[in-house]
This record gives C-alpha cells, sequence and structure tokens, in this order.
C-alpha cells in the first residue's frame, strides 16, 4: 500500500465498538483432547462448553474406524459427491443415517449449517413463503434469506401467532404455480409453496418445540415442514432420533436434518426423508452439489458413532438425569434457567458484561462455562450456557453448582 488511507481502515473503530459493548469475541485454542476436561494456556477446565454430549469426541472407537477407512480410502475425497467424491464410506453412512432416523433416505452434507442452507434453498424460491420461528439457528435464517421466499417470523415456539400468519397468507395465487423460475437454475418451479421451520431443540434455552402442534400446521395449511434436530440427534427420544420420536411426530416432518458434529462426536450434517426429497437434493441443494465431499474416513467414524448410540443408551439417560438435577439445584440457588428441558441448561444473568463477569468468575475457579450475548440472544437476555455430558461426574457438577451458589449468596447479602 503506497500511504493512502486503507480501505480497511473502517473495521478499527468497529472493533473498538465491539469491546466497548463488551461484544468482541476472541479465539482460544485447546491444547490436546476434547473431554468432560479441557486444557486451555496450561490450565485445566472443566468444559461446559462443547456439544460432544455422548463423550464420543475423543472415543477411540471413533479414530479406530476412521483410521480403518483411511487404510482402505486414504484421506481426501478429491470432487464433490456427483462427480467422483462420493465413496464406499459415504454411502454407508447414508444408509446407516437413514436406518437409525427410520427414513427411506438421507443425504450427508459438509456441515449442519449446510445441511440446513442447502435444503431450504432447494425447497422454496422467490414465489414461496417460509415461516420460521424467531430464535431459529443462524444455519435456518441463512438459509432463509438464501432462498429468496417472503419469510414469516413467529415469536419462539407461538404456534397460536404462527396460525395467524398462515390464515393471513392463505390465500395462494394458483397462478403463480405453473408459472417458470428464471431458465437454467434448478430451483422448484412456479410457486406458492409453504416451508415451516423450525429448531426442534433450541440450542441457546434448551427447550423443545411444540412439533405436535406444528405438524398440524402443517397439514391444515398445506405446508412443508423442515425440523433442525441438531442438538437432539443422538440425545433426546427413547431411540435418541431427537424430539421428532420423543413427541411422536416423525411420521409427520417432511424433512428432519441432523448434525454429525454434536452428540455424534463428529464432522458433518445430514438430511433424512423420503427417497423422492433427497433425489430432489441431490439435484437441486447448491451446497450439496458445488462442493466437495467429506474425508471418507469422517464418514466411516460417524457411522461407528451411530452404532454407539443404538448400543449404549444408558449414555443419554445419564445425561439427561444429571441436567434434571442441575436444573432443580441451580434453582433453590435462585437462578433462572428459563425453559430448558434438556442437556443444555442456560442460567439468565441479563446483560452482557453481567455475563462476561460471571463467566470470568467461574473460569478463576477452572469452570469453562461460555456467556452467551447478542446477536446470538436478543439484547439483555445475556446468559450463560452450561451444556453437559455424558462424561461429566457428579464431582464436577457439584463445583459448577457450589461457585454458582456462591455467587447468589454473595449477590443476596448486598456485596
Ligand atoms: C450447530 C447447529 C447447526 C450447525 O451444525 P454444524 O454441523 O455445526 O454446522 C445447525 N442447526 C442448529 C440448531 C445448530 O445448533
Amino acid at each position: 500500500m503506497t500511504g493512502g488511507r486503507d480501505p480497511l481502515d473502517w473495521i478499527d473503530p468497529e472493533l473498538a465498538r465491539l469491546d466497548a459493548e463488551h461484544l468482541r469475541r476472541r479465539l482460544i485454542a485447546r491444547e490436546g483432547a476434547l473431554g468432560p476436561v479441557i486444557r486451555v494456556g496450561g490450565r485445566d477446565y472443566v468444559n461446559f462448553a462443547a456439544n460432544d454430549y455422548l463423550a464420543l469426541a475423543a472415543d477411540s472407537r471413533l479414530g479406530d474406524a476412521a483410521r480403518r477407512a483411511i487404510a482402505e480410502e486414504g484421506w481426501g475425497a478429491g470432487a464433490s459427491p456427483l462427480i467422483v467424491g462420493r465413496s464406499a464410506a459415504h454411502e454407508r453412512l447414508e444408509r446407516r443415517i437413514a436406518e437409525f432416523e427410520g427414513t427411506e433416505a438421507a443425504l450427508v452434507f459438509a456441515s449442519g449449517y449446510a445441511a440446513n442452507v442447502g435444503a431450504i434453498a432447494a425447497l422454496v424460491g422467490r414465489r414461496d413463503a417460509v415461516f420460521s420461528d424467531e430464535l431459529n439457528h443462524a444455519s435456518i435464517v441463512d438459509g432463509c434469506r438464501l432462498s429468496r421466499a417472503a419469510v414469516h417470523i413467529y415469536p419462539h415456539a407461538d404456534w397460536r401467532a404462527l396460525e395467524q400468519q398462515l390464515r393471513a397468507g392463505a390465500h395462494v395465487d394458483e397462478s403463480l404455480r405453473d408459472s417458470n423460475s428464471r431458465l437454467g437454475e434448478t430451483r422448484p418451479r412456479g410457486g406458492g409453496r409453504r416451508l415451516i421451520v423450525t429448531d426442534s431443540l433450541f440450542s441457546m434455552h434448551g427447550d423443545f418445540a411444540p412439533l405436535p402442534e406444528l405438524a398440524r400446521l402443517a397439514e391444515t395449511y398445506d405446508c412443508m415442514l423442515l425440523i433442525d434436530e441438531a442438538h437432539a440427534t443422538g440425545v433426546i427420544g427413547p431411540r435418541g432420533r431427537g424430539v421428532a420420536e420423543l413427541q411422536g411426530v416423525e411420521d409427520r416432518i417432511h424433512v428432519r436434518v441432523g448434525t454429525l458434529s454434536k452428540a455424534l462426536g463428529c464432522h458433518g450434517g445430514f438430511v433424512a426423508g423420503s427417497r423422492r426429497l433427497i433425489d430432489w437434493l441431490i439435484n437441486a441443494a447448491r451446497l450439496y452439489i458445488f462442493s466437495t465431499a467429506g474425508p471418507p474416513a469422517g464418514a466411516a467414524a460417524a457411522a461407528a458413532a451411530l452404532d454407539i448410540v443404538e448400543a449404549e443408551p444408558y449414555r443419554r439417560l445419564r445425561l439427561l438425569e444429571m441436567a434434571d438435577r442441575l436444573r432443580s439445584r441451580l434453582r433453590e440457588h435462585g437462578w433462572d434457567t428459563g425453559p430448558s428441558q434438556s442437556q443444555i441448561v442456560p442460567i439468565f444473568v441479563g446483560d452482557s458484561a453481567a455475563a462476561l463477569r460471571l463467566a470470568a468468575d467461574l473460569r478463576e475457579k477452572g469452570l469453562w462455562v461460555p456467556a452467551i450475548r447478542p446477536p446470538t440472544v436478543p439484547r439483555g437476555q445475556a446468559c450463560l450456557r452450561v451444556s453437559l455430558s455424558y462424561g461429566h461426574t457428579e464431582e464436577m457438577i457439584d463445583r459448577l453448582c457450589k461457585a454458582l451458589g456462591k455467587v447468589k449468596a454473595t449477590d443476596a447479602s448486598g456485596a
């Protein structure tokens, strides 16, 4: 650069503003494996921050499966799945996911993020409408935006408000159904399609979507229903298939999105559903078509993780029992754990600065609990987010409860 202004100069005041508002994010790097204890900067912390709910991320059986696949197939996939990137390991995993989910078929994406964006943008287009919960994950929000469909946001879990929106928009212009979308792009032709989309287990507050009500609305108002089970796959439901299984509505969900990267301890995302749904996504989901397939060894590890989820249900049972006990103990201490019904337990604090202070206080005591701030949550709703793992011991949870109990006691004494 020759003297003049650097076109990136605007970044410094923006970062300074984030600093001043206690909203600036910074990276850290762990040392060693992810587990119930993590090492950061040479110090050990009890890890209440990961999504490794079943403690599988460092399970040797996943590594063994990956090593066997590397020996057979090498590391890189080398091409997008539709060219030559899809290997026997990917095919096995997709069959394995469909079997686990009880669906006709499944399709593996590079991530859960890619699965949501890819599926939503392939299902609705410019002349269609999406109805989306206000607390849906960023990947759903981005999928809605990319689709260019009209997006209707409904208040969190408020199916009555959703029904009003559906009613108000109930008159679809039938003439749109036959008109062509732009040539040369594989998008749904015509228009007037409607899609209801929701997280099944909300990632910040740990509560469930009212899936039976949403399924009823989808049926009444002729909508597709997509649910994102990212935090629920492997954890919730009698067989660990998710909230739809728990709430008994699996056969009323048209599109199931899940991730391999949370409870399954691997990496990648998937869509599960009918054969024709998957056939359509193979032809229309740009995030699937124009992106290199993941390493086959990753697919082999994910298939091994599904075997463990099926063979070892005690992992999820113990996890959810621990969450129940943690919630009641925190409430006894006077903390607000909001609507949590799962292994994700928020502790509501209020403003960002207070949340950061509390997180720093816990960190000093060797407890790693992330503060969740805007824009991840609405302003004024900053919280600490405790996520439990099968790997946590009673003693670890006890330490967390005692530390938080002490903070409340100090608050109450006016200090
Ligand atoms: C984490 C998450 C995703 C993204 O999954 P990745 O595999 O991490 O990309 C999608 N949806 C929800 C609700 C999530 O919490």
